[in-house]
């Protein structure tokens, strides 16, 4: 027997601890909800789940990969084994080379060099004007929109706001919106952190996929803790917390949070709270208040999918938007790959390729400087920056593996009359032509 088999035969009989460790819901133990289509319908019997609304079926392992969109068995046991605490004891691992023949399925950041998937924290003095700045995020998102000069990848949004009543709220989304909501939802109460929080987000978003971004505003809302009992641990913790939920249901969750009344040298030393939680997160964003004129302020950046920055807004009144003035500080640095900037050059003037990488080296080797040894290393350079490529330069990039060479082909997306290189709320890109 594999390990694989072992440890399926040792999850199989416990599909109700499963449920009931993994807090999802269930009516009782003998009815869950349908991974597939969420009805309170489907009968576990004998270890199996079946449901009679859409009619499919399985065991505990089909169970995870369907509600987690899994396409892998064995990732769907190790899910199951960690939440009965079943240890697992081969490590994993993969070779170099099969590492870099992966291209993996992209869903973009929430906004192109801003804002990525995961955990984000927004911190700032009370007063600054950050629910005005979440709100019009999340009206530009559901949108579409550009959000200044980055693009947004459009999805619906949730926007739990708590210090504010729905009166308020309603005024402002007049404003910001002037009419065009868009998919945009609120919330003004939610249960606490391990009090019932996570079950109630994750059943909003069971029934609401289209969901891809969430606004807790204030962090400090939703946690149990009173702010002089905070810990490093405890700060830790309820980010790992928004954090499961967030890659469960590849969302973004931006956090608003207060900063400290003192100033420090560096902003993101402002965050109130431990660094527990400004560790923790995928980015954090920090804005303060230029104290010489009282509608401007910085906003900070940091993260893992962005570069550091510090932008210069002002609050414009007529509109009640914080605007864009420029980058203070450093210069904003672009970092362009060279290699990627010569294919793209390259595609520029052929529009297309089709090929194998020994072809494309040759002729990059031509019309280039570059150095790079071989057919094998160019596709391995050019694999990890798949999305680099289709977002920053609007290149699609795939390969196919015939034999013992790689054929390439890369295309340019098409520009139709906006400069919306891509559709709306797709990870794939649906029009596709070569241009001229
Ligand atoms: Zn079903």
């Amino acid at each position: 027997m594999t390990k694989e088999q072992s440890l399926r035969s040792q999850i199989k009989p416990r599909f109700v601890d499963f449920l009931k460790a993994a807090e999802l819901m269930y009516v009782h133990p003998e009815l869950t909800n349908c991974p597939h289509c969420n009805r309170h319908a489907s009968v576990i019997q004998d270890f199996m789940w079946s449901c009679p609304e859409c009619h499919k079926y399985g065991d505990v392992v089909d169970y995870v990969m369907a509600l987690e969109h899994l396409d892998s068995e064995w990732v769907a046991i190790k899910r199951i084994c960690r939440t009965l605490q079943i240890k697992v004891t081969t490590l994993d691992v993969i070779h170099a080379d099969e590492l870099m023949d992966k291209q993996f399925e992209n869903t973009g950041a929430l906004i192109d060099g801003f804002i990525g998937r995961g955990v984000y924290l927004l911190a700032g003095s009370p007063k600054i004007g950050k629910s005005w700045l979440v709100l019009w995020l999340a009206h530009r998102v559901c949108l579409g929109e550009d959000v200044w000069e980055f693009k947004s990848r459009q999805c619906d949004v949730l926007y739990i706001s708590l210090e504010d009543p729905e009166r308020r709220i309603q005024s402002r989304v007049a404003e910001i919106t002037r009419g065009e909501t868009g998919n945009l939802w609120f919330a003004t109460e939610t249960e606490l952190m391990g009090r019932g929080f996570e079950e109630q987000i994750s059943g909003f978003l069971f029934e609401h996929p289209s969901v891809k971004f969430i606004i807790v505003d204030t962090l400090q809302k939703v946690r149990q803790l009173r702010a002089d009992q905070y810990s490093y641990a405890g700060d830790y913790e309820v980010i790992t917390q928004m954090k499961s939920l967030a890659d469960r249901f590849g969302i973004t969750i931006l956090l608003v949070h207060h900063t400290r009344k003192a100033g420090a040298a560096d902003p993101f030393s402002m965050i109130s709270g431990t660094t527990g939680l400004s560790g923790g997160v995928d980015g954090s964003l920090v804005m303060i208040k230029d104290e010489r004129m009282d509608n401007r302020a910085k906003l900070y950046i940091t993260g893992r999918d962005t570069l550091d920055m510090e932008m210069e807004l002002i609050f414009d009144r007529a509109s009640s938007t914080w605007q864009f003035l420029g980058y203070g500080g450093k210069e904003r640095v672009q970092k362009r790959d060279r290699l990627l900037s010569e294919v793209n050059d390259f595609l520029t003037d052929e529009g297309q390729f089709h090929g194998t990488a020994s072809e494309l080296l040759t002729i990059l080797s031509a019309r280039t400087e570059l150095q790079i040894k071989s057919a094998n290393a160019l596709t391995r350079l050019l694999n990890p920056q798949k999305s680099m490529l289709q977002y920053e330069y609007g290149i699609l990039y795939n390969f196919e593996r015939t034999g013992k060479e790689r054929t390439l082909h890369l295309t340019r997306i098409i520009n139709d009359d906006s400069d919306d290189t891509l559709t709306p709320g797709k990870d794939t890109v649906t029009i596709v032509t070569e241009q001229k």
